[in-house]
């Protein structure tokens, strides 16, 4: 059965890693599929063609995330195309690792307005036809580390925590909407993203995860799968660990 036939989702940073997945798995449900990315044009185009092939009905936008303007233009844009939206995914995001003593000013900045401000850009531009459609499901890719904190990375963890606060207070808001505000924070992922560890930083993480492997991009879209999906329909305001119980 297509759980998603005739809902229209968004997921923002889909043309590589996590979000890949998510749009492949959201197409597979049958769900229509806009999807966003800053960079990667060649990637974009080879999953479009994939799943055009396969039939399904999906579209790729370059346009940066973090630009409140280009986000609004690209919104009514999506809305001409598909005519409405269901389902928001907002899983763009960025690392500029580094210690705090010696991050400049640009990495904090540019994590935060690339990781946090996309969800408000998003979420705010999205929300007026969730609200008006007295409908919509929002999910936002935390990380585990925006609840347990890690070293190296204040810019990022402020981000992800910053996501998690958010995300509760839009479920507070958008609530008697019908609309449901939940998050996810994966633990390490196979991406391009966490290709940047070090060996040494590879064991040490791999022996602090109870299940003691990483996870494939697919087994995060499962879980996203599941928030879209009226499986999850009395959920909201929650945050869903997919770590392999890294941040019990
Ligand atoms: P990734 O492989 O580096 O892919 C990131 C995606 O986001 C790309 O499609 C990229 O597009 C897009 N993107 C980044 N900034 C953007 C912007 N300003 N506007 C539009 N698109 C933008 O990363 P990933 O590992 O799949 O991570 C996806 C999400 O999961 C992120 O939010 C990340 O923080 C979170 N997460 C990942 C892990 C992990 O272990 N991998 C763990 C916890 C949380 P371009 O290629 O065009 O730049």
């Amino acid at each position: 059965m297509n759980k998603l036939e005739n809902k229209v989702a968004i997921v923002t940073g889909g043309s590589r890693g996590i979000g890949r997945a998510i749009v492949i798995m959201l197409a597979n449900h049958g769900a229509k599929v806009a999807f966003t990315f800053r960079h990667s044009q060649k990637e974009a185009d080879e999953l479009t063609n994939e799943l055009l092939q396969n039939k399904k009905i999906v579209k790729s936008y370059k346009s940066d995330a973090s630009n409140t303007n280009e986000t609004s233009l690209l919104i009514d844009e999506i809305i001409k195309d598909f005519g409405k939206i269901d389902i928001l995914v907002n899983n763009a995001g960025i690392t500029k690792d580094g210690l705090l003593i010696r991050m400049p000013e640009n990495d904090w900045d540019e994590v935060i307005s690339n990781n946090l401000k996309s969800v408000f850009n998003f979420t705010k531009a999205i929300s007026k036809f969730m609200i008006s459609a007295r409908s919509g499901k929002i999910i936002n890719i935390s990380s585990v580390v925006g609840i347990t904190g890690n070293p190296g990375q204040s810019n990022y963890v402020a981000s992800k925590a910053g996501i998690i606060g958010f995300t509760k207070a839009i479920a507070k808001e958008l609530g008697s909407r019908n609309i449901q505000v939940n998050a996810i924070a994966p633990g390490y992922i196979d991406t391009e993203m966490t290709e940047k560890l070090n060996e040494k930083q590879k064991e040490a993480i791999l022996g602090a995860i109870p299940l003691r492997r990483t996870a494939k991009p697919e087994e995060v879209a499962s879980a996203v799968m599941f928030l879209a999906s009226s499986d999850a329909s009395y959920i909201t305001g929650q945050v869903l660990c997919v770590d392999g119980g890294l941040g019990m």
